[in-house]
């Protein structure tokens, strides 16, 4: 006999349109809970949702292809969900089983209309069928195992996840869902009877039915009518449920993928026509954020990963990034668009060192930092930012640089001693490298970008003075703007002074093109990501390389070469620091350690960190954060610094000069003595520079 079973056997056919009727009642609450959302979410601005539902695909046509992209790998691939150790299994157990009994259900459906129409149509049979009986059968247990974990977890770290009573519900009724489907499996193979492979190709179900053996086959076919219906009035009051409970996120979540394409470390431009035409700057009220923006409030699961990655968090400052969003989305529900800066209070937006570490490992792609600068854009218009921060802000906007130093002081850490300008600059007489300006050396091929704390700060202009040394001894043909160079105005952009960064951007991208660069190294990672990424939205477009990349690039071809007998290194007492505007937000990790590993006694390696690469923890010094005071128990430097120094290494390697400034107060304020270096200095060293 050909293995098969009926869609609705034992369903007498008063049931089935009962079921039907159901069918369509659960679908049309769905709907109506979904289009409530959606209507929400149209309250933004800008693109997205319209173009995509009403059929303007030309302006979502480039978005098409990554979006795709996102869905497969951060979807269905579950990439930012897999390596959450037993969270994650679980995780992968359940959507992968629900999806398989989705598909599942699906096609049983196709096959039941199909053969309405005609016999011939029916695949629901032979080898098809043992296969998917097989398939669901097992999967049906990843599926149980997935929200079996999910409920004791619940029950036991009821503080590890957002909690809201619906959840009871949610996690309740799928493992229902999953129980009695098993119990409808297992009475249909207790009434039916059947044999061999057919019976044998739902190992579960058999199993089940075997409590059911011993009954009469009318006892069997009315217990299995019963618990058909339970079974399905579970799937409907579950169907109807899912706009309304936390499970959305499997409706918002994959559209967030599709629609987020907003890049790590980017922010979006603002032109001052927009400004005089909306009479506002940044985010106020929440219609000002975009469609995609509101929709991705939905998205959020509360899973809480972005708030374990986050450093202010960590450090006990009153911000989270999932409370960020979650407060958010309570005031879209509610329809109080306009509280948004009497819920997110300017302590949590100013707390923020713009890591991206929240948005880089949230699941669906919910990007909180995106959300928290824009808001932090309106405050700083409004003037809601004081103290040092206002100070390093104004001192931009006079001297070009948050030190306030003058710009005739800003090459001379490469001058000759009898032309320092003015006794701050001392000490770089002392130890003076010249460096070719432009206009010395105008036919360059590198630009040196030194950057304000290469050119001001008296610890970073060490590291300046070792990467001249290292570009000379490579025999690379660079030169310097010295005073020409303006600060990237990375900081005050991150800082939410949008048109300040504008004016120092707009003035570098004008010198950059009188003396036509096209090729930049630059040793801050914030200078590099706004030279990347900033000024391409202004007409600034340059090859810009790290100069840990470029003294990789110099090892590898050999134009350094650094010594083969052992120095006074040791191989195992250095860690490095990846700081998260190289690692996270542009993706430069290895080029440093491959520098590192260059300087090295050779078969040495780095004692690494628990928290490196794209998974670094910031330094506390970004979003402007380096500009403002904090308490020595709120430092974010104190606590990286810890880590960097529990690998037991003597020497903390950075590529950033942030970095340099609070990995050196992080291990002064643990009372350590470890050196804290550039990956240039300790290259310079081990050549004898
Ligand atoms: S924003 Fe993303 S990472 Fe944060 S709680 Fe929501 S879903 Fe999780
Ligand atoms: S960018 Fe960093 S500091 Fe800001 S909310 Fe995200 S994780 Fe926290």
């Amino acid at each position: 006999m050909t293995p098969t079973r009926e869609t609705f056997g034992n369903i007498p056919p008063v049931s089935q349109w009962i079921f039907y009727a159901l069918t369509v009642a659960s679908m049309a609450v769905f709907v109506w809970g979904c289009w409530r959302r959606y209507r929400l979410w149209r309250q933004g601005s800008s693109i997205g949702l319209r173009a995509l539902f009403s059929g303007r695909l030309k302006e979502i046509m480039p978005r098409i292809k990554p979006g795709l992209r996102r869905l497969l790998v951060d979807g269905l691939g579950q990439k930012r969900v897999r390596d959450r150790g037993m969270t994650g299994r679980a995780h992968a157990a359940l959507f992968i089983g629900f999806m398989a009994l989705f598909a599942g259900t699906t096609l049983l459906e196709i096959d039941h209309l199909a053969g309405g129409i005609s016999d011939r149509f029916h695949f629901h049979h032979g080898l098809y069928y043992v296969v998917y009986e097989l398939t669901l059968d097992t999967l049906g247990l990843a599926f149980l195992g997935g929200c079996t974990f999910f409920l004791v977890r619940r029950f036991r770290l009821p503080a590890s996840v957002g909690h809201r009573k619906s959840d009871w519900w949610v996690l309740g009724s799928l493992l229902l869902i999953g129980i009695t489907g098993y119990a409808v499996e297992g009475l249909r193979i207790a009434w039916q009877k059947p044999t061999g492979i057919g019976a044998n190709c739902s190992p579960v179900g058999l199993l089940v039915s075997s409590l059911a053996t011993s009954w009469p086959e009318a006892t069997s076919r009315s217990v299995h009518l019963f618990v058909w219906w339970v079974h399905s009035l579970l799937v409907f009051a579950f169907i109807g449920s899912i706009p309304f409970t936390r499970l959305f996120h499997t409706i918002a979540g994959p559209l967030n993928l599709f629609l987020a394409n907003a890049r790590l470390g980017e922010l979006q431009p603002v032109s001052m026509e927009q400004v005089e035409k909306d009479e506002r700057i940044g985010v106020s009220n929440l219609k000002h954020m975009s469609q995609q923006q509101l929709l991705s409030l939905d998205a959020c699961m509360e899973c809480g990963r972005c708030e374990e990655a986050c450093p202010a968090f960590a450090t006990r400052k009153p911000l989270s990034p999932k409370r960020v969003v979650q407060d958010l989305r309570s005031l879209m529900s509610g329809n109080r668009w306009e509280a948004v800066h009497e819920t997110i209070l300017p302590e949590t937006l100013l707390a923020c060192t713009a890591c991206s570490a929240c948005s880089s490992v949230c699941p669906v792609r919910v990007d909180p930092v995106g959300s928290i600068l824009e808001m932090r854009r309106h405050l700083v218009a409004e003037g809601g930012l004081s103290g040092t921060a206002a100070v390093a802000l104004r001192r931009m906007q006079s001297s070009s640089n948050p030190w306030g130093l003058p710009q005739a002081e800003r090459g001379a850490w490469a001058m000759p001693a009898s032309m320092a300008p003015s006794p701050s600059a001392s000490e770089s007489q002392a130890q003076h490298v010249a460096a070719p300006t432009v206009h010395e050396n105008p036919s360059f091929e590198l630009l040196y970008w030194v950057g304000c704390a290469g050119s001001y700060d008296r610890r970073a202009q060490r590291v300046t003075r070792a990467m001249v040394k290292l570009l000379k001894a490579a025999g690379v043909n660079f030169a310097i703007l010295g005073k020409e160079e303006r600060c990237t105005g990375e900081s005050a952009r991150r800082l939410g002074d949008e048109f300040l960064f504008q004016e120092l951007a707009q003035a570098n991208i004008a010198t950059l093109s009188k003396y036509k660069v096209s090729r930049i190294v630059a040793h801050c990672p914030h200078c590099l990501n706004s030279l990347l990424k900033d000024y391409p939205q202004f007409g600034g477009h340059y090859q810009v390389t790290h100069h840990t990349e470029l003294l990789s690039e110099l090892l590898e071809q050999g134009r350094l070469k650094p010594p083969t007998e052992l120095g006074s290194l040791s191989s195992d007492t250095i860690t490095y620091h990846d700081p998260c505007y190289l690692a996270r937000v542009n993706g430069i990790h290895e080029a440093p350690r491959r520098t590192l590993q260059a300087a090295m006694p050779a078969g040495s390696g780095l004692a690494e960190m628990d928290r490196r690469r794209e998974k670094t923890s910031c330094c506390g010094a970004g979003g402007g954060r380096m500009w403002m005071e904090e308490t020595p128990e709120q430092r974010v430097s104190t606590q990286r610094a810890g880590e960097a120094l529990a690998t037991g290494a003597k020497t903390i390697a950075v590529s950033c000069p942030f970095c340099l400034t609070m990995m050196r107060d992080g291990v002064a304020a643990r009372g350590s003595e470890a050196m804290v270096k550039d990956v240039a200095e300790i290259l310079a060293d081990r050549l004898g520079l």
